[in-house]
Order: C-alpha cells, then sequence, then structure tokens
C-alpha cells in the first residue's frame, strides 16, 4: 500500500537456462499504483477484478505514514495526532524501516493457558480446591431452514448497448424460513410437569432439554423475535454455569451455538444483530465469516455469544457430526426436501395436510435422489404431524436437539484435562490448552520450584541473537 517510489529491484530470468538468474539494481523509477483485488468465480474459474485505487486513505478511513507505508491511524481516534506525530517522525529516522526491538519480561513467565486464561480454573487453584472445578456445558443451540427466492435480476454491464441483459446475474437468494433453538438448563424439579422441559442424562447428570421456535407466519420480523428469546433464555442459562458459591468468579458468556453457520446461517442473520435492542459489542473472524460474535443487549447489558460447533471440529456436516461425537441413541437427522418447496410457493405448500411426495426430496443441487427406505422414514415421521408446518417445527427442532450429545461429548473430552472448552474459540486453542496443561499434570502450588540454573547454562536472549533469528528471518 502506498506509492511508494524507489529503486526496484528487477529479477531477470534467463528463459534457456532456469538455473542462472541474477538480480541487478535497475536505476529507472517505476511508479507504483495502489490496486484493489476482488476475487470472484465465474461458471467455477476463478477471476480478478483490479480496481486502481486513486485515494487511500478516503477509500480505508485511515490516514497511513509516509515513511513505512504499513502503519495506520484513525483520524477519529482521540490520541490520533499525538500517535501519528510520534509514529512519523521516528519512522522518518529510520528511513521507513520497520526495526523490532525486543523488550522482555523481568522475570521468565509461565505459559498455561487453561489456568491463566481462565479465572474460575485460577481462583480455585490458587485456593486449593481445583476439585470443585466444572466445565461450561449450559448453553443454547441454534439452526435455521431456508428456501430458495428466485431473483434472476441482471447487474454490471450491459452485453450490447440498450440490452436489459448484463454480464453478471443474480440468480437466487436463501431466505429463512423459520429457526429454532434448544435450550440447555440445570435439571429443576419445578420443570417435572411442565411440558417445555426434557430431562435427559448427559455426562454432567440430569439436565433439561427446552426447545423454542418461530417461523414466518410470525411476521417478517422472526429473526428479531427469535433473538429476542434467546437473550431472556440466556439469563438462565447463564445462572446455571455459574458456581453455587459466588465467591467464585466465573463471568463467561452464554454460547448461542450454530452448526456450520459461519459460512452459511450468519449471513442469514447477521443484519438482524444490530438495532435499537441489542448490538454488536465483539466481532472475530472475517467479513461474513465470524468465528465469534458477541452481542450485547442495550438494556441490560447482557452478553450472547454467537459460535460455530465446527470450530471445535474437522470440516464435517451436521448428520456426521451427530454420527462421529454422538453416542449410539442419538437421533439422526430428519430429512426434508430442500428443494421441493420455493419461497412462492411454500406457504402453500407447508399449509397441506398430505405428507410430501417422494418426487420433493429430488436435490438437482446434489443430483440425487430419495431412497425408498428413506422415503418410508420420513412418512413414519410425518404421521405424526398433522400439516407439513408442524412437520418443518419438528425438523428444525430436531436439528438443533442432534446437537446437544455430540458437544457434551466434546466438553466432557476436554474437561479431563482441566479444559474448559466454550471458553476458548478453536480446536487449535483448546489442543494447546491441554498441551500445556499435561506438562503442568503434576505441579503443585505449595511446592517452591527454584531456578535449575546449575544443570544448564543460562539462555540470554541478546539482540543480536534476536535480529538474526527473529528480523532476518523471512
Ligand atoms: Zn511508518
Amino acid at each position: 500500500l502506498g506509492e511508494r517510489r524507489q529503486y526496484n529491484k528487477i529479477k531477470h530470468i534467463k528463459t534457456d537456462d532456469n538455473d542462472e538468474t541474477e538480480e541487478e539494481q535497475s536505476d529507472e523509477i517505476i511508479p507504483t499504483f495502489n490496486i484493489l483485488l476482488v476475487s470472484d468465480t465465474h461458471e467455477s474459474q476463478s477471476i480478478y477484478h483490479v480496481f486502481h485505487v486513486t485515494n487511500t486513505d478516503g477509500l480505508t478511513r485511515q490516514k497511513y505514514c509516509p515513511h513505512c507505508y504499513q502503519q495506520s491511524f484513525d483520524p477519529k481516534d482521540d490520541h490520533y495526532k499525538r500517535d501519528y506525530d510520534s509514529h512519523v517522525s521516528q519512522c522518518k529516522i529510520n528511513g521507513g524501516q520497520i526495526i523490532k526491538k525486543v523488550k522482555l519480561d523481568e522475570q521468565p513467565f509461565p505459559y498455561i493457558p487453561h489456568i491463566q486464561r481462565n479465572e474460575t480454573y485460577a481462583y480455585l487453584l490458587a485456593n486449593n480446591t481445583t476439585q470443585q472445578f466444572k466445565t461450561t456445558h449450559y448453553y443454547i443451540t441454534y439452526d435455521f431452514e431456508t428456501v430458495e427466492r428466485k431473483v434472476n435480476t441482471y447487474f454490471g454491464k450491459p452485453i450490447t448497448k440498450d440490452s436489459v441483459i448484463c454480464n453478471s446475474q443474480w440468480i437466487s437468494v436463501l431466505e429463512p424460513l423459520s429457526v429454532a433453538s434448544t435450550i440447555k438448563l440445570k435439571w429443576r424439579e419445578q420443570y417435572n410437569n411442565d411440558d417445555n422441559y426434557r430431562k435427559i442424562t448427559t455426562p454432567f447428570g440430569t439436565v433439561a432439554l427446552k426447545t423454542i421456535y418461530f417461523d414466518l407466519r410470525q411476521g417478517t420480523d422472526f429473526i428479531s423475535q427469535w433473538i429476542e428469546q434467546v437473550f431472556e433464555e440466556a439469563k438462565q442459562v447463564e445462572l446455571d454455569n455459574k458456581y453455587d458459591n459466588k465467591d467464585i468468579p466465573y463471568n463467561q458468556c452464554v454460547s448461542i451455538i450454530g452448526f456450520n453457520s459461519s459460512r452459511f446461517d450468519q449471513a442469514l442473520f447477521s443484519k438482524y444483530l444490530h438495532n435499537d435492542k441489542w448490538t454488536i459489542q465483539s466481532y472475530i473472524g472475517t467479513m461474513g465469516q465470524g468465528k465469534q460474535i458477541v452481542v450485547e443487549h442495550k438494556q441490560t447489558k447482557q452478553q450472547i455469544k454467537f459460535i460455530d460447533a465446527m470450530n471445535y471440529t474437522q470440516p464435517t456436516d451436521l448428520a456426521n457430526f451427530a454420527k462421529d461425537f454422538g453416542n449410539k441413541d442419538n437421533e439422526s437427522k430428519g430429512l426434508f426436501p430442500y428443494e421441493g418447496i420455493t419461497y412462492d410457493n411454500y406457504n402453500y405448500e407447508l399449509n397441506k395436510s398430505c405428507p410430501f411426495s417422494i418426487r420433493a426430496f429430488d436435490s438437482q443441487l446434489k443430483n440425487k435422489t430419495m431412497s425408498d427406505d428413506d422415503y418410508q422414514l420420513y412418512l413414519t415421521d410425518a404421521k405424526n404431524y398433522a400439516t407439513r408446518w408442524d412437520y418443518l417445527q419438528h425438523y428444525n427442532e430436531l436439528d438443533t436437539q442432534i446437537m446437544i450429545q455430540p458437544l457434551d461429548n466434546l466438553i466432557n473430552w476436554f474437561y479431563q484435562y482441566n479444559v474448559d472448552m466454550l471458553s476458548f474459540m478453536s480446536l487449535a486453542a483448546n489442543a494447546n490448552a491441554i498441551k500445556y496443561a499435561i506438562a503442568y499434570k503434576d505441579f503443585d502450588f505449595n511446592v517452591n520450584y527454584p531456578q535449575q540454573s546449575k544443570k544448564s547454562t543460562p539462555f540470554i536472549l541478546s539482540q543480536s541473537y534476536w535480529n538474526s533469528k527473529v528480523i532476518r528471518q523471512g
């Protein structure tokens, strides 16, 4: 970034002899342009659009250092002028080179993420009561069902002058049809005679499951209604995760776990995550692919975090996730004719009480038809529901329920190493926590661990060592 006029190094490669290359310093000044690369695919071919940016500061609303072109500053920041001036004056002296300096702590500091990054465990360890440590296992799952809406509009440049047909076409968009959530709560006797709660056994004992469901029949704002209800349900989940002993710190916000949502579902509801009632408090991930989105209720300041179950597994689909990590008795994913209904006919089709025909399950997308066995399974299942809307609700709710068992098994698996899975954001971070938890397995808080300086020569990190190992690399 930055219009950097410099003596460009030009590499000449002799085409007749690949082994010999020579570098020479060219003394002509080659102008450099700022470009914005946008990648796209067209008929499974990668294409790149190259935009020439004339005003980088205007495009990014950031001010760039005119010497290194790497450091950026937000002109709206309170300390903008101070930070900008101090960087630029130093950067000018350094000739635009970023100088990295090593600054070490006075004392070597241990790295034990499962303790240092978990205030609950750290507190219990300091009080010699780690046997009280429990993992976060009350949470909320969610899933969306969608229908395809044909758009068929053209955009871009007209193919010929005055033509309505352009070089780009938008074919269809997925519209959310319904959303369901399963809420996992601490079991209470008062739930016994309440149909909203189901008692199940988990690796952590008896718990209660409650399912909520919203669809387009409740209005076009049904997703906002769902989020509002999720905030409401999260209050109890938060209490259930906390310790009875109020001195034990626990401040994690409730996880709202979707499946594959970072690539797909999230796009459906991300626009509902900010309104006059609640707002996005933090967003980790790339545009359109959030790894974790924390949403805060403006009035109650209550926070919930949307994450994806796949943060903790290999890439897979929900049916296999349920099978791979669930128990043998885990229900299998239901069957629904995704391509059998569209945005234009969903209400007409779903109001019917007869089951879908086997043809409705044909999938052009996956180039598959339904087997007779699967269709019989569907028919047996569909018999229990008065209309197709009711079946959709059952199907949607089932998707959020079959995630519970595999999630609990994963959480429990990490728990054996005193690692609280949901307190970390990814499989890699959890694996890292396990690695150091094992290294610290026999660590005893009451033992004095003197520095064993006599056994080996101490390592002294010098600036020259840092320069050769860190700065000159790459
Ligand atoms: Zn600079």
